[in-house]
């Protein structure tokens, strides 16, 4: 469910008019609606509402301040994979006893600043990382919470760019080695024992993999409370799909009952790290028509928009939605055609061969489902000032990133004398 409909021939973002914002603040941008950010966070809660739980954000999906504290406000905690997010996790009033750190190449900086911070815990993903948090934490004088990232090896049928609990994965300690590797960390005098973690991918759409990951993991649980371990957190981490098209992901309520009936006995809070599944349907891209050519073969559709706004098209040949904006664009029919943006590249595309409507220069188009891995993944590649995110609450229109400028292009940069 989201807040983005029609009104009459208008698509809306709650109340307001997404036109009236494309004049206002010109295209491409992002829009989000809070009312389906506060409604996906507290549905993900209520379905835990049984079980102790804490539902961590995952911030790679979305790392906006503003979309950060529309969940911080729910109570929520943040899922963080950087020192850049752990300070925008903080900056979003997020308490650090709420955040998770996941992750494979955390650097000393980063360990020491989160260690500062005093963050809930660090979901270790090497014996290697294990050595260096407990080597740095000792040097701060503390101790480090833990948990390791088990990798379970289960398939969990997405796509393989967003794979990660497979033994060939880069992902986690394999889980064959992980008591192993507990038994260790139980040992080294700098490392508080606190968690199991495991995240298996990103947009899952059956249930069985998480149940399967759960499966392989909790006879490491039981073992580990067994031999002593203050074993508090089993972290589940993030991968709930979403409909982009037509893909039928569980409902969080059975995803929810299925987690429930496998961890009943095993007496931890669970901890969750949901992305997309928070933010994915509650954003949409605005884009407009600048050129429509046919070719010999093909008719292409020229947006103002491209890979490097929004770059799951052409990195994982994902499936966007693409509606107009004004609805009376229907009434031309449909045409077949490449929508693609203005980039140099031939992979800069947001659809091929799609059938859409027939759509003309100067034409709104809405991209949806663009809220996860959509502006966190832009960047300025041919020099395009990264776009403006705005947010919308009833009928307040709020700008909660500014659209970047040409001096934001060359901030940093220097020309050296005689070069
Ligand atoms: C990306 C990621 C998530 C979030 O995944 P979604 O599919 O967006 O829910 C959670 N945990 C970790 C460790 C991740 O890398």
């Amino acid at each position: 469910m989201n807040h983005f409909n029609y009104r009459e021939n208008d698509l809306y973002c709650e109340d307001v008019a997404v036109k009236e914002i494309a004049q206002k603040v010109g295209t491409p941008f992002y829009l989000y609606s809070h009312a389906t950010l506060a409604r996906h966070i507290r549905h993900f809660q209520k379905a835990f509402a049984a079980v102790p739980h804490l539902v961590c954000f995952s911030a790679k999906a979305n790392s906006n301040l503003a979309v950060m504290k529309v969940f911080v406000n729910a109570g929520a905690g943040v899922d963080i994979v950087s020192g850049g997010e752990l300070f925008r996790a903080l900056r979003a009033g997020c308490d650090p006893g709420k955040i998770v750190y996941s992750g494979v190449g955390k650097t000393e900086d980063e360990i020491i600043a989160a260690l500062r911070n005093g963050i809930m815990m660090f979901n270790v993903e090497s014996a290697a990382e294990l050595e260096k948090i407990n080597e740095v934490a000792g040097t701060l004088g503390v101790k480090a919470p833990i948990a390791l990232r088990v990798n379970p090896d289960v398939d969990p049928q997405t796509h393989p760019y967003i794979s990660t609990g497979m033994k060939k994965a880069k992902f986690g300690i394999n889980i064959a080695q992980a008591l192993e590797e507990y038994q260790r960390a139980q040992s080294l005098p700098h490392i508080q024992v606190v968690g199991v973690d495991c995240h298996i991918g990103s947009q899952l759409t059956s249930l069985s993999p998480f149940v399967d990951a759960i499966a392989k993991i909790r006879t490491l649980v039981s073992t580990l409370k067994a031999e002593g371990a203050d074993l508090r957190y089993l972290d589940l981490g993030g991968g709930l799909g979403i409909t982009y098209n037509n893909e039928m992901p569980p409902d969080l309520e059975d995803y929810a009952a299925a987690i429930q009936k496998a961890t009943s006995d095993l007496s931890v809070t669970l901890v969750f790290e949901p992305g997309r599944v928070l933010v994915g349907n509650a954003g949409i891209l605005v884009c407009r028509t600048l050129y429509v050519k046919k070719g010999e073969i093909k008719t292409f559709v020229i947006t103002d928009a491209g890979m490097n706004d929004l770059i799951r098209p052409s990195l994982y040949g994902s499936y966007h939605g693409l509606m107009a904006v004004d609805r009376s664009v229907d009434e031309r029919g449909t045409m077949v055609a490449d929508v693609v943006g203005p980039i140099c590249e031939s992979g800069d595309f947001l659809a091929q061969d799609r059938e859409i409507p027939a759509f003309e220069t100067g034409d709104l188009i809405a991209v949806t489902s663009a809220g996860a891995y959509g502006f966190t993944m832009s960047s300025n590649y041919n020099s395009r000032p990264r776009v403006p995110e705005i947010m919308v609450q009833g009928e307040r229109v709020m700008t909660v990133r500014q659209r970047e400028t040409f001096e934001d292009l060359v901030r940093g940069e220097t020309i050296p004398e005689d070069i």
